[in-house]
């Protein structure tokens, strides 16, 4: 398959290594779990309204509530001065915030010390025609895609909202400025959960990686998630039959697990909340669009930073109030999908706290 070799043996690629630190910063939670890595939701809003992760009629935040880009930037360059090697945005839709691009600008300055070792983002694709040089520009260099299905129609449906062929195009703008690309696919029972294969194909043929994860239950939606939701042991088993997984050892810093295809010499990876606890090695601590930081995403607990953000100009409350949220960290979540209330086991969005 084309492209293959590019993406698969691509040394930089292989091993990220979010647990690196400068000497002397680092913030190491009660388990002993080094946090390396920032998830950063800049918006709620999103231009798409999938079915499993909003409803259809949201009522997002006023915009007096956000913190502004300036300080998005500020309270990330904190965290990168403790040790944050890894810093993804996301949100909502990262791309439509206003001004966004002033914010990659920004954040680039660790790209370019050395202090921060990748700044990534993940998108829905439907803004990349317009930002996918700009980004890479900034130093860029991987991105995340969602992207639940290949039938324009079943995308109608999923996002409600979105135009398939805008996406493609977002796509197309990705691997023309050079980034590489991630295809985030969340497995529906009964929705997507056949097109699989056909994602895997349409991911390895392009040299990209395919991510397949769990739903969870996060927020309240319009339909029913114990409908929705397909363990990936039965994904796993079904690409099995057709094609020969190999277990590797590659890592993004992030929660999947990864196999490669020998067929197609292309990556897959799992992202199994639900059946499979990934927090044993959780680096990862997620900060909303209001300063609010979550420890994990899936337990309520959270600490403000936007009142230590905003009560000084200079950083030792901030930096004093992200060490005891560290100090706070929980061991793990546990999400269950409660199949006779039938309701989200926290009721966040994850537009809120970001994928
Ligand atoms: N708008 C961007 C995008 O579409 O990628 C970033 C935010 S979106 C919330 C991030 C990822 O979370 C997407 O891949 C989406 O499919 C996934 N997601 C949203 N709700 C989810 C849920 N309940 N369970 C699992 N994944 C979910």
């Amino acid at each position: 398959m084309r492209k293959l070799r590019q993406a698969v043996h691509d040394p930089g690629r292989d091993h990220i290594n979010v647990h690196a630190r400068p000497p002397g910063a680092g913030m190491v939670d009660p388990f002993g779990r080094t946090v390396s890595y920032l998830r950063v939701s800049v918006t709620d809003r999103c231009d798409f309204r999938c079915v499993y992760c909003m409803s259809e009629h949201m009522s997002f935040l006023p915009k007096r509530d956000l913190l502004t880009l300036e300080e998005l930037d500020r309270v990330c360059g904190v965290f990168v001065a403790k040790g944050v090697r890894k810093l993804r945005i996301t949100g909502g839709e990262p791309l439509v915030r206003k001004n966004i691009m002033w914010l990659f600008r920004a954040l680039s300055r660790h790209l370019e010390t050395g202090a921060l070792e990748e700044l990534t983002l993940t998108t829905n694709g439907s803004q990349l025609p317009k930002y996918a040089a700009d980004l890479a520009a900034c130093g860029v260099k991987r991105i995340n895609i969602s992207l639940d299905t290949l039938n324009p129609d079943r995308f109608r449906q999923i996002t409600r909202w979105g135009d398939f062929a805008q996406v493609m195009d977002g796509i197309a703008a990705a691997e023309k400025a050079g980034l590489a690309v991630k295809i985030n696919t969340v497995a529906l029972k009964g929705v997507n959960e056949h097109e699989i294969e056909d994602l895997v194909c349409f991911a390895h043929d392009r040299g990209f990686d395919l991510t397949v994860i769990e739903t969870m239950p996060l927020g309240d939606i319009d339909g029913d998630r114990t409908d929705q939701f397909l363990p990936l042991s039965i994904v796993r088993a079904r690409l099995m039959a057709r094609w020969t997984l190999e277990d590797i050892p590659y890592h993004t810093g992030g929660p999947a697990r990864y196999v490669t295809v020998k067929e197609t010499g292309g990556r897959i990876g799992f992202i199994t909340p639900m059946t499979h606890n990934f927090c044993e090695s959780c680096n990862r601590v997620r900060l909303t669009c209001t300063g609010t930081l979550y420890m994990c995403l899936g337990q309520a607990d959270a600490a403000d930073l936007r009142a230590p953000l905003r009560s000084s100009s200079n950083d030792e409350a901030l930096s004093g109030a992200i060490d005891e949220a560290i100090s706070r960290k929980p061991k793990g979540h546990d999400f269950i999908i409660d199949r006779r209330s039938k309701k989200p086991a926290l009721a966040r969005h994850m537009s809120v706290t970001g994928g």
